[in-house]
């Protein structure tokens, strides 16, 4: 067992640190790799860039997100290491408003640790999880060894995507097999934030119940009221925003302004 520490509820840094005491005892447990570990901290050196907030363009984004997901004919929500760790009951959630089902979906597959994130997901109330085991035994193709292997019922056969802190190989594998990715990735330059359909640049903590909010504030527009705010978001463009959002946040505070 890791050292636990007990965090004071005014810490300044409170929500950070039970987030890494949520990701340390997700890795003792099996469910996160300890690749897992570095990505999050990867994320949380951006989270400090951006000011640990949902900014305008990542609202914006998550909103385009639902949207083509409440549009989707068969959409599929990855689950991984991180995402277990971090927001197992919110996943869930967001599964059932969107009738999107749940994949274990791993860069470092193996069978415990498919298990142990399927266990954490039941627990949280899903109904069913894909991806474990012999469920998959689809490839993507080009991809090696285990990174390749999807669920024939899931993302294999989906045509929306939502993969939470995915890898750029593997994003980039999903946009050639003809799939509308979307992602949450705190970094906006990364190859996944790149070359993704839509990619929200917000933390997964604050994205998934962000999704959960879009979802009821969009559930009764029509088809064509979700296309057009479809049609009207460029990622692109709004990843430009967030950098931008970044250069400006940092020139006021060069400048000595407290935010
Ligand atoms: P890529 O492979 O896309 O170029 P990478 O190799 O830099 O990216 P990976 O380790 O493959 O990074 O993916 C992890 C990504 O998840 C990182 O970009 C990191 O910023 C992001 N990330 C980590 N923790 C969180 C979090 N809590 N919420 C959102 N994003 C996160
Ligand atoms: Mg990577």
């Amino acid at each position: 067992m890791g050292i636990h520490l007990k965090i004071p509820r005014n810490h300044v840094r409170a929500h950070s640190l039970k987030k890494r005491e949520a990701v340390i005892r997700a890795e003792e447990k099996g469910i996160l790799a300890k690749a897992g570990l570095i990505a999050h901290g990867r994320g949380e050196a951006f989270d400090y860039l951006i000011g640990e907030t949902s900014i305008p363009p990542a609202i914006f984004a998550t909103k385009a997100a639902v949207a083509s997901l409440i549009l989707a004919a068969h959409p599929v929500i990855s689950v991984n290491g991180n995402v277990a760790a971090l927001v197992p009951r919110e996943i869930v959630r967001l599964s059932k408003v969107l009738n999107a089902p749940l994949e274990v979906n791993l860069f470092f597959r193996t069978r415990r640790r498919e298990e142990a994130i399927k266990s954490v997901l039941l627990k949280a109330g899903a109904k069913e999880v894909l991806g474990v085991g012999r469920d998959a035994s689809a490839t993507i193709p080009e991809l090696f060894s285990e990174r390749r292997r999807v669920d024939p019922r899931g993302i294999y056969s989906a045509d929306v995507v939502l993969v939470p802190l995915e890898d750029g190989d593997r994003t980039m594998a999903l946009k050639r097999l003809g799939k509308f990715v979307i992602t949450i990735d705190l970094n906006p330059l990364s190859r996944t934030a790149q070359s993704a359909d839509i990619t929200i640049v917000d933390d997964i903590v604050r994205a998934v119940p962000n999704m959960i909010e879009a979802y009821k504030e969009l559930k009764d527009l029509s088809r064509e009221e979700l296309a057009s705010l479809l049609t009207r978001f460029d990622n692109r463009k709004n990843l430009s925003e967030v950098i931008l959002y970044i250069r400006d946040r940092l020139k006021i505070l060069s400048e000595g302004e407290h935010l």
